[in-house]
């Protein structure tokens, strides 16, 4: 793609997502040609929409944002379209797709913004998201979905719960990446999940998920989860991960359930020799919201390349928690206090450092910006994408 048509597609994009209301009213028009013009497409999404129509806006923005970079964008379609396998998506699917959205967008913009080369950047652009999507599902031959019935399921803290599968076939995966997952209780309602563990020839499957309160799907999994049922999972995605210079020493910041993706990598680390050290520090607003410090303080024992260092942002438990199974295992690295991003920062630049930054995107953001302002150079730091 030029840089005239990136320019006119990122123009047009910002022109709808700078008006009042923009955004809400471009999906809710996108679904509603959709599922006007192109009725079968209403059984692939969930009854309640709401999260659905948020994920058409930032998944959009995600990609106009990164036109100008095929390097990063166009994998990060390649397992889009791999993980789209799982809703049995056609090219008549895509086709569907792009025509409505195109329709969505131009009557929103209007006959003034929407001129003639507007509609050909856009459909250049929306031929690429589509051409790339299609090619990386065809070409994949992994199943298109894993079954995965349920072994154990606990729950660590309040509302956190560790669920164990054994899938119905090894999935190759790669330490740090996460898939999407679909609970028998809430069908259609795909939501990403970490693995904590690496892949393995056994096929066993590690998440750790935190309840979101009023969230759709994350209490029913935490709560009302059974063992023996049965877990659908997508395609691998994300690119987080090793870096495969050996050289290069490691800073895994993880909040919350953000350590699972981090977990996976230092297990996987645990099994070759490696000479790479390894910070990771482990984060929650308070001393009870730590979990899994037991295992990560063993492997820290066994493997001398790593430093476990848990940070909380407040010195001490809320005062209506009574348990007390969430101090630091003896021996392990003193607790820091205070905001996970300025701690981490404090302690020095990391500018030989290879940085991976998990948990909620809130976090995250916050994080990231703290190691810049202390010097981090912004190429050393790896997230996910925060939707
Ligand atoms: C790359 C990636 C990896 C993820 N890995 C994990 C994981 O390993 N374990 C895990 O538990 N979750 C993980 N998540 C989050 C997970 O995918 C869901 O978003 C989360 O479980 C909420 O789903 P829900 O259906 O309960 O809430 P929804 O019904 O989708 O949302 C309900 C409300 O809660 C808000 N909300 C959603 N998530 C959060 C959050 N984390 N904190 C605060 N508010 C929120 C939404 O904006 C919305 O307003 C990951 C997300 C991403 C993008």
């Amino acid at each position: 793609m030029d840089s005239q048509t990136i320019s006119l597609v990122r123009t047009t994009f910002k022109a709808v997502a700078a008006v009042d209301d923009g955004p809400e009213r471009l999906t809710s028009s996108f679904y509603s040609i959709l599922f006007t013009d192109y009725p079968e497409a209403r059984d692939f999404f969930p009854a309640a929409m709401e999260t659905q129509r948020d994920r058409l806006v930032r998944a959009l923005a995600y990609v106009v944002d990164r036109l100008e970079d095929p390097d990063n964008l166009l994998p990060f379609l390649a397992q889009l379209g791999r993980d789209h396998r799982k809703y049995g998506t056609t090219a008549e699917h895509y086709t569907a797709v792009g025509v409505s959205l195109l329709k969505a967008l131009q009557n929103f913009a209007g006959h003034e913004i929407w001129t003639d080369d507007v509609d050909r950047a856009w459909n250049e652009a929306l031929g690429v998201v589509a051409s790339t999507m299609i090619g990386a599902a065809d070409a994949d031959e992994n199943p298109a979905v894993w079954g995965g019935t349920v072994i154990e399921h606990r729950n660590v803290l309040r509302n956190l719960a560790v669920v164990r599968l054994q899938l119905n076939e090894p999935m190759d995966y790669r330490a740090g990446q996460y898939v999407s997952v679909q609970v028998p209780s809430r069908p259609r309602m795909w939501r990403y999940m970490s693995p904590a563990n690496p892949p393995n020839k056994d096929g066993i499957i590690e998440f750790h998920i935190r309840g979101v309160t009023g969230g759709w799907v994350s209490p029913s999994m935490v709560s009302h989860t059974r063992i023996g049922e049965q877990w659908l999972l997508g395609a691998p995605l994300g690119a987080l991960g090793i870096p495969a210079n050996p050289a290069r020493d490691l800073v895994m910041i993880g909040c919350g359930t953000g350590i699972a993706p981090l977990r996976a990598q230092v297990l996987e680390l645990a099994e070759w020799t490696t000479s790479r050290r390894v910070h990771l520090f482990v984060g929650g607003h308070h001393p009870c919201d730590l979990y899994d410090l037991e295992l990560l303080w063993e492997l820290s024992l066994d493997n001398p390349w790593l430093t476990v260092t848990p940070v909380t942002e407040n010195e001490d438990n809320p005062w209506w928690h009574v348990d007390d199974y969430s101090n630091a295992p003896a021996g392990m690295s003193t607790r820091l206090t205070g905001q996970i991003g300025k701690v981490v920062a404090s302690l020095g630049s990391w500018e030989d450092r290879d940085i991976q930054i998990a948990g909620a995107p809130s976090m995250i953001q916050t994080t990231k910006f703290r190691l810049m302002a202390g010097g981090t150079p912004v190429q050393n730091i790896r997230h996910d994408p925060l939707y």
